[in-house]
């Protein structure tokens, strides 16, 4: 599971940040920090840090180990690009924290020795610079944030009769655009009983995702038999569904498992994959 930073009480008002203003044993939250550089002598000492720990003598010190991981995903959350991983109130809208955090990942992968491997490495330069060309946009105001966040899906509940909505909509596909799906494998997944299935519109058509709220997972499905099934974490897949396939193979391949649609083996390694995550009970049989 990808780790996200861990949240520590301001020493001032006690709320939880992931990036404080520290001097010694003091570490002040970002509503705090600003108090306290009116008394301009006394601010100069206060550094900001990201994801600080606490040593033995109670000074905050960097902590060297942060996540990779939470480090992006806090920059990706803070450029508003939803659903968000961290909770709102952990965010800011403070230009220079949030360059501050792009510079900290980005020492990192200069320092590839703390990283596990050469993908992983290409993987984050990619990701750095995807993210500084986002930043500078956001400063702009030219971050479309429309396209990134509002996805056009019309989400049926399921319920007895939503199977036929389903087929509708691959039937006007179908004969619309040419896609095919295959039956039998939305069939499968419908009869999971998900929470949520959700049918893309515009450039999301073809897109059908079934949602398993209590299992954390979204399946992926994309029209046109031959096609790979992706799946997520539910609380993450309207944000990857806005991937490239390439950037999600590449750039979010630890948020990811696919299988191709090769012959009927998607059976077998789908099933295995819904009972890892719970959703078939660990006996259910191999088919
Ligand atoms: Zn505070």
């Amino acid at each position: 599971m990808p780790t996200l930073l861990t949240p520590v009480p301001c020493t001032q008002c006690h709320s939880p940040a992931v990036f404080l203003w520290c001097s010694g044993t003091e570490a002040l939250c970002e509503k705090c920090v600003p108090k306290i550089r009116k008394r301009e002598s006394a601010g100069k000492a206060f550094k900001m840090l990201i994801g600080p720990r606490r040593t033995e003598d109670e000074t905050w010190i960097q902590d060297e180990n942060l996540s990779v991981f939470g480090l992006r995903a806090f920059i990706d959350d803070c450029l508003a690009l939803e659903p968000s991983s961290y909770p709102h109130d952990l965010l800011t809208t403070d230009a220079d924290v949030i360059s501050s955090f792009i510079e900290n990942l980005a020492s990192r992968v200069s320092q590839p020795k703390r990283i596990a491997n050469k993908n992983e490495v290409e993987t984050l330069e990619h990701a750095i610079r995807r993210l500084r060309r986002y930043f500078e946009m956001w400063k702009r105001g030219d971050l479309p944030f429309v396209l990134i966040r509002e996805v056009p899906w019309v989400i049926l509940k399921p319920s007895g009769n939503s199977w036929p909505t389903i087929e509708r909509y691959c039937n006007r596909l179908k004969k619309t655009r040419n896609h095919r799906y295959d039956d039998e494998r939305l069939r499968f997944l419908f009869n999971l009983k998900p929470d949520e299935v959700c049918c893309g519109l515009g450039n999301y058509e073809g897109y059908l995702v079934f949602v398993f709220n209590a299992r954390n997972t979204a399946v992926m499905e994309r029209a046109k038999v031959g096609n790979a099934i992706f799946i997520v974490n539910a609380d993450r897949w309207r944000f990857l569904s806005q991937q490239s396939k390439t950037e999600l193979l590449t750039d979010y391949s630890n948020e990811v498992e696919s299988f191709p649609h090769a012959g009927h083996i998607w059976r077998r390694w789908l099933r295995a994959a819904l009972r890892r995550r719970g959703i078939l009970p660990p006996d259910a049989p191999f088919k």
